[in-house]
């Protein structure tokens, strides 16, 4: 509710499409939420892509379904291939060298802003939290990317076809979320999903608790002075640069130049 109110993610009236994949970030997000529909005055329904991961994706569509069931809360399942006309395994195993979890959050990203866009939504909610924000972050310094780090924020307002994004657990540990699942007895999907094995965030999350360790409350405070500080500073000198919205030619979705990222996915594993 802090952060709700913080950065005021959520207007009275809003129609707000939540994200839920099955793992306990997006089902503690779900279930506060749902609660929270009341004192908030919002309807809530609820997106889950069946990403075509082999037996994986039926384990997690199974616990959502439950989930959304539970709460009385509508959904929708959406399967990833009439979206795009791949399932993440295809995409993978066309692509080789790049890694599994960039394809994957590339078209995720994707078919959500499409379905939240198509289904008239005001906001998009993820369960992303306070140790996903700042893995990002961090990579996001090492590589020089600031203008991927302009997309932190815990309201990401949307224009045209981009819907607005909000964050609400952008402020909580991943420990607590873990906490609150517990003491809640939500029933979370505690496998991993086969391909985040080598995913390369591990080890920023690793340097983030270390530094907690070592300096409790840091997390919280490297967010707050990124919000406050830095981030104004790059807003103003990005705006500077950026160029207009476009369009992607082939599916007509924002893209960063004439083709989308995720049709660019879809031509070099056909070989277009
Ligand atoms: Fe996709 Fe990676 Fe998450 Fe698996 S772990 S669902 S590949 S982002
Ligand atoms: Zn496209």
């Amino acid at each position: 509710m802090r952060t709700i109110e913080r950065y005021k993610l959520i207007n009275p009236g809003d129609k707000i499409l939540i994200a839920v994949s099955g793992g306990k970030d997006s089902l503690v997000l779900l279930h506060i939420l749902s609660e929270l529909r009341k004192k908030y005055n919002f309807y809530l329904k609820g997106v889950t892509i069946d990403l075509g991961i082999g037996d994986y994706s039926k384990r997690y569509i199974e616990k959502v379904e439950e989930n959304y069931e539970e709460l009385k809360v509508e959904y929708e399942i959406v399967n990833v291939k009439d979206e795009i006309g791949l399932t993440i395994s295809d995409a993978v195993k066309g692509i080789r060298r790049r890694a599994p979890c960039s394809i994957c959050g590339t078209i995720k990203r994707y078919v959500l802003n499409k379905v939240a866009y198509e289904w008239k939504f005001d906001k998009l909610a993820t369960g992303h939290n306070l140790d996903d924000i700042l893995s990002v972050l961090l990579r996001s310094y090492v590589r020089g990317d600031y203008q991927q780090a302009l997309k932190l924020y815990p309201l990401l307002p949307g224009r045209d076809k981009l819907v607005t994004k909000i964050r609400p657990l952008a402020e909580t540990p991943e420990s607590d979320i873990a906490l609150y699942g517990k003491i809640k007895g939500i029933n979370f999907l505690e496998e991993k999903c086969p391909y985040s094995v080598n995913s390369k965030g591990l080890v920023h999350r690793e340097m983030l608790d270390i530094l907690e360790r070592e300096s409790p409350s840091s997390k919280l405070s490297m967010l707050r002075s990124f919000y406050n500080v830095y981030m104004p500073a790059l807003e103003s000198y990005y705006s500077e640069k950026s160029a207009e919205l476009k369009y992607c030619k082939y599916c007509g979705m924002p893209a960063s130049d004439d083709t989308c990222s995720v049709c660019k996915i879809v031509a070099r594993v056909r070989k277009y």
